[in-house]
């Protein structure tokens, strides 16, 4: 299998002196199975640049997930290329939303509305389908299997395992570790412990073992209490995750927004020297937009 980064900032493009090292496109994930087919996770604007490599693979059927349907993971849709070209076909699949009712087709339509967008989704010349999908559903994706978990996030957010001739990669999009709303004393207070802990554990077992985990890091240790609730995890929340859960490669990935290449690295290396490395670690690396990771 094969993984590039096309998109690694969180929350709105960075583009920049500053960003151009590790890139400022928001999320996106370029997957290849073994036999290269196309599995994309999120359309944040890194799927821009992304569809600008594919013109060789012309017609292509592109296998698209979605984690959520914040912006910054769908932004970059109405400008993926091959919508545009007879002979395409785009897969695009995601979780309804259990509040509002709506089905992931309806919200990414909405992205394309005249208000928004000069060209309707009905004028595209590629054929367009979209997949609900219900939690842990499994779909084929050429010669790969995608699996899906619900995480914690303000919106419902399906995190997506892929698998391919039992080799395997997890992306989380974006994800904050459940915390007790409750106070010490308060009645719920264990019970609602109890669920975090079950919640967790449920998490990690859907994972362990996989091969390549990639993971929202968004916040240090610092930053987290002033953004505790905006559904992102740190750099030590994602270390302890990917220790439990045994995988071998962990990204760290969604990255600031404000902080530039420099001060990313430095908040990445004072993180790993908070934990040590124990025998049975992953290896760690920032995600960075272009660069090829085969396994
Ligand atoms: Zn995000
Ligand atoms: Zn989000």
């Amino acid at each position: 299998m094969k993984l590039i980064f096309r998109g690694v900032r969180g929350s709105i493009p960075s583009p920049g002196p500053k960003t151009v090292r590790y890139g400022g496109n928001t999320t996106c994930l370029e997957v290849r199975s073994d036999d290269n087919d196309l599995i994309i996770l999120d359309a944040g604007t890194g799927i821009f640049p992304l569809s600008q490599t594919l013109f060789p693979e012309l017609p292509l059927t592109v296998h698209l997930f979605i984690t959520h349907t914040h912006w910054d993971h769908i932004q970059g849709l109405p400008f993926f290329i091959p919508l545009f070209i007879p002979g395409n076909t785009l897969r695009i699949h995601g979780a309804a939303d259990p509040i509002t009712q709506r089905e992931v087709s309806e919200v990414l339509s909405r992205q394309m509305e005249y208000a928004y967008f000069p060209i309707r989704e009905a004028e595209l010349k590629a054929r367009l389908e979209y997949v609900s999908l219900q939690e842990c559903e499994a779909i084929q994706a050429g010669s790969a299997v995608v699996t899906n978990i619900m995480m914690n996030h303000p919106v419902i957010n399906f995190g997506y395992k892929v698998t391919c001739n039992g080799k395997t990669l997890f992306f989380t999009g974006d994800h904050e570790w459940p915390y007790n709303i409750y106070e010490p004393g308060d009645d719920y207070y264990h019970e609602y412990e109890g669920l975090i802990a079950q919640k967790r554990q449920s998490i990690v077992e859907f994972i362990r073992g996989v091969d390549v985990l990639v993971v929202d890091s968004a916040y240090t240790e610092k930053e987290y209490p002033a953004k505790k609730g905006w559904g992102h995890g740190t750099f030590d929340t994602t270390i302890l995750f990917a220790r439990e859960a045994g995988v071998k490669h962990l990204f760290f990935t969604h990255h600031e927004p404000t902080r530039g290449d420099d001060a990313l690295e430095k908040v990445f290396q004072e993180a790993l020297d908070r934990h040590p490395r124990q025998p049975g670690d992953p290896e760690y690396h920032l995600a960075m937009e272009g660069v090829p990771f085969e396994w």
